[in-house]
């Protein structure tokens, strides 16, 4: 499991099963105490869990990381 401090919205996640669709990228939609990706292929979206999340996550990637200050 990665190590992960935070999960952003928009941050791309690679799961360790593909989706029924093929596809094995998602993008963060909705975070929280559950978290909703969204298939990058097919455009649905799956709500679980943030621990859940977390254990099916294989990769995340932030594709455009921002410099704002954050303090
Ligand atoms: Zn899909």
């Amino acid at each position: 499991m990665p190590e992960i401090a935070e999960i952003r919205l928009g941050d791309l996640v690679q799961m360790r099963k593909p989706h029924a669709c093929g596809e094995n990228e998602w993008t963060i939609v909705r975070t929280g105490i559950d978290i909703r990706i969204q298939c990058r292929r097919c455009g649905r979206s799956v709500l679980m869990a943030r621990p859940q999340f977390l254990r099916s996550a294989k990769r995340i990637s932030r594709p455009a990381p921002r410099d704002e200050a954050e303090s």
